[in-house]
């Protein structure tokens, strides 16, 4: 099924210095932007109807952004979720358009290269920022209209959920996306699980979800020959199980991989008292955890990312909210950016 629409997708694009418009019509408004440029930088943006949104743009040292250039785009205003460790939950105030998703994408794209042509040699689009992406099907439309607007042939995607029950027709929607698109790994599908027991992803994951079994069938039909395998993401927490083992009864080790990742230091995971296992300042002990998954047959990469991003708030954190409080004239150069995302 294509959902693109055409007209709209050769409509032309407006950007200036802080807003990105299509045809006459105001998609976003940059407020603030937070972060260094070796770095990652955050961007908080008022859409037409008031409501905030953040995006971000980061590198991975030692690597130049002319190798690896990763953008990170919200895809609801906050998200009904509310997961424990995430900012985004609370304050949910719908789904952004296609539009809205891809003038995030453009607004970063076209102030480093206005003609849209991207030179990073692989450019990652994380649908990961605000919100989870399969509860939106703009997000779609995003996706077809995509290599549309971008001169980006090493343009990947990554959508990143928490597979919520509920959402098959995305699911369906997104795997003939994905084939059609996409195809031959250039697209990255990941699953956040956190826990390896069903009952306990409730508590961090507190809404109806897909079952692993679930996961597994859809992963399943999913994963086509020269595909990347697709990421079970883990934040693993002290008290919640990780039994690596019990995974492989449903996620084929051909076809998934895990990742690991820490807990991001956000507002809600700190009220939570989450604590989590992959602590970045104890390399061995993440490493153990790590061999833990090794030894069930799993790919496992450790997904540490530099400490300096806890500090600019590119991997989670509270913008929008702190901005609410603090207005960009207030605001310190000690203060965390960013808010949350499927991660
Ligand atoms: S982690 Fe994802 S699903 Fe959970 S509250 Fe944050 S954005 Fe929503």
């Amino acid at each position: 099924m294509n959902i693109v629409d055409e007209p709209r997708a050769k409509a032309g694009t407006t950007y200036s210095r802080r807003q990105m418009k299509r045809g006459d019509r105001l998609l976003l408004k940059v407020l603030d932007m937070r972060g260094q440029e070796d770095l990652a930088r955050v961007f908080i943006a008022e859409l037409a109807d008031g409501s905030r949104i953040e995006f971000v743009e980061s590198v991975q040292p030692p690597l130049p952004r002319e190798r690896k250039w990763v953008l990170i785009v919200s895809t609801l205003k906050g998200c009904p979720i509310g997961c424990p460790m995430c900012d985004a939950g609370g304050d949910y105030r719908g789904k952004l358009t296609a539009e809205e998703i891809l003038a995030q994408i453009e607004y970063m794209v076209r102030r480093r290269y206005p003609d849209g042509r991207v030179p990073a040699s692989k450019l990652k689009i994380q649908f990961a920022r605000m919100g989870d992406p399969a509860l939106n099907e703009a997000v779609l439309r995003a996706l077809e209209l995509l290599p549309l607007r971008l001169k980006a042939p090493t343009l990947m995607p990554c959508i990143s959920t928490v597979a919520p029950r509920g959402t098959e027709r995305f699911f369906e929607l997104l795997l003939g996306i994905k084939r059609k698109h996409y195809p031959e790994g250039r697209f990255q599908m990941q699953f956040s699980v956190h826990t390896t027991d069903e009952e306990a992803r409730r508590r961090l994951i507190p809404a109806k979800t897909w079952t692993f079994e679930q996961m597994a069938a859809y992963g399943d039909r999913f994963f086509a020959a020269g595909d990347r395998k697709i990421a079970l993401n883990f934040a693993p927490a002290v008290g919640f199980p990780l039994e690596p083992e019990r995974l492989v009864e449903y996620f084929s080790p051909d076809r998934f991989l895990i990742k690991l990742t820490p807990i991001n230091p956000t507002v809600s995971a700190t009220r939570s008292g989450l604590v989590g296992l992959i602590d970045p300042s104890d390399e061995s002990a993440c490493h153990r955890v790590a061999d833990r998954f090794r030894k069930a047959g799993y790919d496992t990469i450790l997904s540490i990312g530099e400490l300096r991003e806890n500090e600019i708030g590119s991997n989670c954190g509270m913008y929008v909210a702190q901005l609410a409080l603090h207005p960009p004239h207030q605001t310190t150069g000690s203060m965390r950016l960013g808010t949350g995302g499927c991660r």
